[in-house]
């Protein structure tokens, strides 16, 4: 899988896709991440790349120009199954949406600045529009990068046994259970019995009815008539 991500702040990127999982599904080769400068395909001498919003009112909008510049550019090099822009005003993501991009080759991820992006990119070359919860951050990068996230664990290879991903919340409809490790008894405060047990099956259906029983507590929503599962089955042999 490849991901271009077009940013005015590419150093804001630097960090989160250079640790850990991310970065090691990049040294193996599961996925590609390749950050663009918006600023790279200004044609300015200042290398701006907003300016004020027609009707006036407060803060800048990203310019179509340039970023029509940047994704005819990618797009010349490769089909992209999806560009998406991060927006407070898209589809709320989730684990069944991660899944389903997951099992894309291409993706092409615009971060908005500023008041946002002219709204005739949003008509003209996008093709979803994600936000990561009902709040507004200051730029898309961010969001971006935890749209990134939850897609490429689920390639896979990425993760390993012990962090597999089906076991995590959402994959199954259902909050994960609850994990415990060594020591079996911290001042007092044990250990369930039956972890210790060695018994697969009965860990298995302790395991089923902890992830039951704390997500009617917590997200009895998740049972509701209709309720999102986790969705498409995530990852693919495309890479
Ligand atoms: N004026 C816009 C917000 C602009 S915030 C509005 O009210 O809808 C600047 C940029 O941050 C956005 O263009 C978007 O790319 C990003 N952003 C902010 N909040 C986000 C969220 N919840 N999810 C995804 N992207 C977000």
């Amino acid at each position: 899988m490849r991901i271009d991500i077009i940013t005015v702040l590419p150093r804001l990127l630097d960090s989160p896709f250079s640790h850990s999982i991310l970065k090691r599904a990049q040294d193996k080769g599961l996925v590609e991440v390749v950050v663009h400068d918006l600023r790279d395909y200004s044609t300015n001498k200042q290398k701006s790349v907003d300016d004020y919003a027609y009707g006036g009112g407060a803060g800048m909008v990203l310019q179509i120009e340039p970023v029509s510049r940047c994704i005819e550019h990618l797009r010349a090099q490769r089909t992209y199954n999806e560009t998406i822009y991060m927006s407070p005003d898209g589809e709320t993501l989730s684990q069944g949406m991660a899944n389903e991009l997951s099992l894309k080759q291409n993706l092409l991820i615009l971060c908005g600045h500023y008041k946002g992006v002219d709204e005739r990119v949003r008509q003209h070359f996008i093709s979803r529009e994600i936000s990561i919860g009902d709040y507004v951050l200051s730029g898309g990068e961010l969001a971006a990068a935890v749209l990134a996230d939850s897609i490429i664990r689920l390639l896979p290879g990425v993760l390993n046994d012990e962090t597999s991903a089906l076991s995590d919340s959402f994959q199954d409809g259902l909050l994960a259970p609850p994990v415990y490790s060594r020591p079996a008894d911290f001042r007092g405060w044990k250990v369930p019995e039956v972890l210790l047990s060695g018994h697969e099956g009965k860990i298995e259906a302790w395991r089923h009815q902890q992830a039951v029983e704390r997500t009617q507590q917590r997200r009895p929503d998740l049972f509701g008539e209709g309720a999102e599962s986790g969705g498409t089955k995530p990852g693919s042999t495309e890479s």
